[in-house]
């Protein structure tokens, strides 16, 4: 059985004059343990979709559901990072990560083993007492995932998180994020519009198309496990990443050309 499904699923935001169908009839089953990157233009519902898998929107149509059940809110079986991941400027790196799991009904000892663990993971360790605003944007997602994962989430969603980055620090964090899934075995399910990125993150990606938000294509990444950015300029990395990027692009065409009429 697959760890998340969705059926069916549809939202859509009331507008003047009507309703805007951020996403319309999305079926989705994601594998435990399974790295998905989605990819789609700007207003293609990827954060739509991923906020209706972290239970902050209800959908119109469908349903969500999680380990058979199904989704009506947050929950700590759901760690959810952003683009400029919120953390909180008076706390520590450390307080930080330690954030999530103050909600938990832990002991101490498991709390402070946990930060500690997640800490080390993320290459973190040093800077724990240090505060937000002495740190790089990398350091920053990097406690933003941190904090997530110490809840041990079953699925961890990632909003753009490498987006806001320069290009070196992008491809660290994106071997930084390969590396901690492969640690971890969390399954994850990635929105990025950078299609390189999803191409060389995901075992898997999915393409929406705008206007209704929908599934447009769905294909496996047949690359190795183990990816060294000089995977980057393999023929088979090159030719999926054009596929995937076609793809993208014939859909936007399709939606604008239906706009102009
Ligand atoms: P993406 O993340 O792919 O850029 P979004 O999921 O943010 O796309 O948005 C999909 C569509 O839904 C867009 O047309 C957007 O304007 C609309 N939308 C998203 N959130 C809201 C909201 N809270 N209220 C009204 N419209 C929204
Ligand atoms: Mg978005």
């Amino acid at each position: 059985m697959s760890l998340l499904v969705l059926s069916g699923v549809g939202k859509s935001f009331p507008r003047r004059g009507g309703a805007v169908r951020a996403l319309d009839g999305v079926d989705l089953s994601v594998p435990r343990g399974q790295f998905l990157c989605v990819v789609g233009a700007s207003g293609s519902g990827k954060s739509t979709l991923l906020s209706l898998i972290a239970g902050l929107v209800r959908p119109t149509a469908g349903e969500v559901r999680l380990d058979g059940h199904p989704v009506t809110g947050p929950g700590p079986d759901r760690g959810l990072v952003f683009q400029q991941g919120a953390i909180y400027p008076w706390r520590t790196v450390e307080r930080n990560v330690a954030f999530g799991l103050e909600l938990l009904p832990l002991g101490r000892a498991e709390r402070d083993r946990r930060v500690a663990w997640y800490l080390a993971e993320t290459g973190l360790t040093a800077l724990r007492h240090v505060l937000p605003k002495q740190l790089s944007g990398g350091q920053r997602q990097r406690v933003a995932i941190a904090r997530a994962l110490a809840c041990e989430p079953e699925v961890l969603l990632l909003d753009e998180p490498f987006g806001a980055l320069d290009v070196q620090t992008k491809e660290d964090m994106q071997l930084f994020i390969r590396r901690v899934w492969q640690d971890t075995g969390t399954t994850v399910v990635m929105v990025t519009h950078d299609v390189e990125e999803a191409v060389f993150l995901g075992q898997r990606v999915v393409v929406l198309a705008s206007d209704p938000g929908r599934v447009a294509a769905d294909l496996p990444v047949n690359l190795p496990a183990e990816r060294e950015l000089s995977a980057k300029r393999l023929p088979e990395f090159l030719s999926i990443r054009a596929r995937v990027e076609d793809l993208v692009r014939a859909y936007h065409r399709r939606h604008q050309e239906k706009q102009a009429v």
